[in-house]
């Protein structure tokens, strides 16, 4: 069976890329007579709101979407998350991350190789560790890619790889080959909400058996650490769509911040959602 989500993050309100992506979903779980899901990715305390949340379901009903109920809320289901984080971790494949976002980014400034290589910080050292740890001062979790590779072993590292049934940014289509390098370390539990977006999608992916992960390409290099979470778990990857992201007029792509193409201002100012749908070609 065919299941497909569309997982906005509830940080602000929705603008015709979110239309595009939502209805390329709907749409084909509705062609392939299988499921559509809504998901709120909501673990980020600091930027979700409510009320962005109560937008979304308004601007995708005002689009002509339904979607199964009950809608799975991430914020609801933290401790799904926390047992994926200790399973990584008793494999030795965690390790923690004092460093705040400006110490990452001062490294990233002096690296000789460039970020790909500044954002694997490693562990610290064990006495600055114990005495970070002494002070009550807060962590991440990192994954490690170098021990996820010696987990694997050579052979299952190469081997990772997706079917790419869309266009990555760069034309990436077919069977691609998964480069979790390009990604880094990632962290797996944030600071705040113990827990952080790649487990929190892979996890609830996996649980809701999602068959076909259709989102946009800005998505795209996120797949390369989330196939190697999928192996490390041993739950099955997905198919994965990506489209191109609509630009406006001006060439930008849309984004949360370009508040005068919010859904919301354009169904005030009269816009019709057929019009919309054939203006996006869904
Ligand atoms: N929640 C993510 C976002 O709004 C999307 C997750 C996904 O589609 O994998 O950017």
């Amino acid at each position: 069976m065919f299941v497909t989500r569309f997982a906005p993050s509830p940080t602000g309100r929705l603008h015709r890329g979110h239309a595009f992506s939502a209805r390329t979903a709907w749409r084909a779980a509705r062609e392939a007579g299988g499921r559509f899901l809504l998901r709120i990715e909501d673990i980020d305390p600091t930027r979700c709101r409510p009320e962005f949340e109560a937008g979304i379901l308004e601007d995708l009903g005002w689009l002509g979407l339904d979607w199964e109920q009950p809608v799975r809320r991430q914020s609801e289901h933290l401790g799904d998350y926390a047992p994926v984080v200790e399973a990584l971790d008793r494999r030795g494949l965690l390790y923690r991350c004092f460093r705040t976002r400006k110490d990452i980014l001062d490294a990233i400034g002096d690296a000789p190789h460039g970020p790909a290589e500044a954002a694997r910080p490693g562990p610290h050292p064990a006495d600055e560790e114990a005495a970070f740890l002494a002070e009550g001062r807060p962590f991440a979790w990192r994954l490690s890619l170098d021990r996820a590779r010696d987990l694997l072993g050579r052979r299952a590292w190469d081997a990772l790889a997706f079917v790419e049934e869309g266009r990555g940014p760069d034309g990436e289509h077919g069977l691609i080959r998964a480069r979790p390098e390009t990604a880094g370390d990632v962290v797996l539990a944030r600071k705040d909400a113990g827990t952080a977006y790649h487990v929190a999608v892979t996890h609830d992916d996996a649980l809701q058996g999602v068959t076909h992960v259709i989102r946009g390409e800005d998505l795209f290099e996120a797949t390369h650490i989330q196939v190697l979470i999928q192996t490390l778990m041993g739950w099955p990857t997905p198919v994965y769509r990506h489209h191109a992201l609509l630009v406006g007029e001006d060439g930008r792509r849309y984004a949360k911040r370009d508040r005068s193409v919010t859904l919301a201002e354009l169904r005030a100012g009269g816009l019709s959602p057929e019009t919309l749908r054939a203006e996006l070609g869904v």
